[in-house]
């Protein structure tokens, strides 16, 4: 049975090799340590007011050495990744050493016991973040300090510290077990690297990090090369063992603060915090080199914006062509973005992007309006034709779709509540286009409720568009998205309907509300000919599977005429309105609202 190792790969160069669990990051040590000293500060600072004025001690220490620990604490947070983990166990220590100072000098014994409470703090923290052997350390330290400062305090019997130094061991001992058993899901036990769950808890980490510091991470794919045939040909145990030969090779050969993990089967991945792709491609190859086998490999680097699966999607890329090109060697797969791309980056995190709305209208009831689509406006400062198509395939291209349909999500629901407030008589629905990318995400169900939760658009008024072509592909998580946003009350509709690929009989099976038939059908509609025929296989489709039709790109009365002579219900086009700003479309829904209050007026005069 082979033993599990500890990941080295996030202690700073010269630290020591085996941290304790993988989320013992700079940063997380730097903020539960400044919290914890906080905390005591804060604790201290009032019982140094509370307690009584005469006594043995000095209440102006007790003071003085909280104080320092609010100082330290906000010190430590501010600091946050710049806190090298060594300095974490001198500064646990000096926070024992201040507990210490404080229960001497408390002037009654009571606030000592209290103060003694503080000793937890230590080893917790300990515990949690350091190996076992400097835990045990300082949490020996921490009871000699209890038992010694409580009896030399000369007010206390000898047993006094009996009770805090016990807790102190037994919370210490208890945070360790835990901490280590959880972070051992995120191991791979037969090489002691990161799996790959903890491989993406800590690539996420990075990437939060790496955002507010302005770091570029590097990322590396490696693939063994017909490691297969290793297993097929000397047995599973053989290929075992060159699994933990390459590991072993390439822990020692990675110094500091570098994230290496089994990936896969006989794939690893490397995430270097910061470096740039060039020296991402030289460190590669010296990985390469170092192991007997033949191994590929795909380094890319991360831009802002971008998220972790996408990064690791990138990398895949490279890897692949690397096998593609005949094995054993580096492919980068650039992360440059076209300039295009960069502006949209920029035009995204400032929010100097528009959200046009054009409304849908009901055929049956005289054109009134029963919602509006959401189309993303943009107007590029280096490239000011490009089409909104255009840039919805650049976001789509370099990783930022997802937060330009966010923005846009955003916006629109909010844009919605003023919207409604406009046609108040009648709820409105608002349509939202999704790339088929983002629904493959596993947190993409997460993030609409966040948008519903914070703008308080009602569920059950948000339609998503998805593109046929997307629902084709055999995507799971995407149906199981879209199967759990309509038990949430948000309806789908198949945009584009009649360009894509879906057979027929899919569409019982889809999670679909909604049709929106393309522009292009429309478009055929004119007085030259007959209407196409397959417009009214179309409309009795939609009546036998009780999905109704939007028809797209309407331009004139003549095509209005003749989807209403088909049975379509609803349209959208030109001809009823342009897609417009929201304070445009708010005027021209008022009117409507009092045209119908008018009419409804008139009914009522002329019916009674
Ligand atoms: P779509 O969802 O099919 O949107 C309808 C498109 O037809 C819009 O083009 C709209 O301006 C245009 N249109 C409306 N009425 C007429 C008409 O009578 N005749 C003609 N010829 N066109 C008409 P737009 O705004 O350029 O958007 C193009 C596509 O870009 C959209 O097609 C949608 O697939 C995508 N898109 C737009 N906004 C977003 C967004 O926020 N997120 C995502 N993921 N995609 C978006
Ligand atoms: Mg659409
Ligand atoms: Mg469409």
């Amino acid at each position: 049975m082979n033993k599990v190792r500890r990941p080295p790969g996030l202690s700073e160069p010269g630290a020591p090799a085996r941290v304790p669990f993988a989320v013992a990051t700079s940063t997380v040590m730097a903020r539960t340590t400044g919290g914890l000293y906080a905390m005591g500060g804060i604790l201290g600072t009032t019982l140094s007011i509370l307690m009584p004025h005469d006594g043995p001690g000095n209440r102006g220490v007790v003071a003085v050495a909280a104080f320092g620990a609010i100082c330290f604490g906000a010190g430590l947070a501010v600091l946050g990744d710049r806190v090298r983990p060594r300095t974490h166990q001198v500064l646990v220590g000096v926070g024992t050493i201040l507990i210490t100072i404080a229960c001497h000098q408390s002037t009654s014994p009571i606030a000592a016991l209290a103060l003694a409470s503080f000793y937890v703090f230590a080893a917790c923290d300990a515990s949690f973040f350091f190996s076992w052997l400097n835990a045990s350390v300082q949490i020996v330290f921490a009871v000699v300090c209890c038992m010694g400062v409580l009896l030399a305090r000369g007010d206390l019997p000898w047993w006094a510290g009996l009770v805090p130094a016990g807790v102190t061991v037994a919370v210490g001992g208890v945070v360790g077990v835990l901490a280590r058993l959880a972070s051992d899901a995120d191991i791979d036990s037969l090489t002691g690297l990161l799996n790959r769950r903890g491989f993406d808890r800590m690539l996420h980490l990075e990437l939060a990090r790496a955002t507010r510091t302005g770091q570029r991470p590097a990322l590396i794919l490696f693939d063994l090369d017909r490691f297969k045939s290793v297993n097929d040909e000397l047995g599973h145990r053989s290929g075992d063992a060159v699994l933990q030969k390459v590991a072993d090779e390439w822990q020692q050969m990675l110094g500091g603060n570098r994230i290496l993990a089994r990936y896969g089967g006989d794939e690893f991945a490397l995430l270097l915090p910061d470096m740039s792709e060039q020296a991402a491609i030289t460190l590669a190859d010296d990985m390469r080199e170092r192991i007997a086998l033949g191994c590929s490999a795909g380094v890319t680097s991360w831009q802002p914006g971008e998220s972790g699966s996408f990064l690791v999607s990138r990398a895949d890329v490279g890897l692949y062509r690397a096998k593609q090109a005949g094995r054993n060697r580096t492919v980068l797969e650039s992360s440059r973005r076209p300039p295009l791309a960069v502006e949209l980056v920029e035009a995204i995190a400032r929010e100097t992007l528009d959200v046009h709305y054009q409304p849908i209208v009901s055929l049956t009831d005289g054109g009134a309006t029963i919602g509006v689509e959401a189309l993303v406006r943009w107007t590029s400062v280096t490239q000011p034709s490009v089409t909104t198509q255009e840039v919805v395939r650049v976001a789509e291209e370099n990783g930022l779709i997802a937060n330009l349909d966010r923005f846009v999500l955003y916006r629109a629901c909010r844009d919605g509540l003023e919207l409604q407030a406009a046609l108040p008589d009648r709820p409105l629905i608002l349509n939202v286009n999704v790339s088929g990318l983002e629904l493959v995400e596993k947190d993409y169900v997460g993030r609409i409720d966040e948008v519903l939760r914070a703008t308080g658009w009602p569920a059950a008024q948000l339609v998503l568009e998805v593109t046929e072509s997307v629902l084709d592909v055999n995507t799971p998580t995407a149906i199981a998205n879209l199967g759990e946003l309509r038990a949430r009350g948000v309806r789908i509709a198949i945009d584009d309907f009649g360009t894509g690929y879906s057979s027929l009989s899919r569409l019982k099976t889809l999670p679909t509300d909604f049709l929106k038939l393309d522009g292009s059908f429309i478009t055929s509609i004119t007085s030259e000919g007959e209407a196409p025929p397959l417009l009214e296989v179309i409309a009795l489709l939609s009546v036998s599977l009780g999905l109704p039709v939007i028809a797209e790109g309407v331009e004139n009365q003549f095509q209005a005429a003749v989807l209403s002579s088909l049975g379509y219900s609803l349209a959208q086009g030109y001809y009823y309105c342009n897609p417009q700003p929201v304070k445009a479309l708010v005027e021209r829904l008022s009117k409507e609202a009092a045209a119908s209050q008018r009419s409804a007026a008139r009914g009522l005069i002329e019916h009674s």
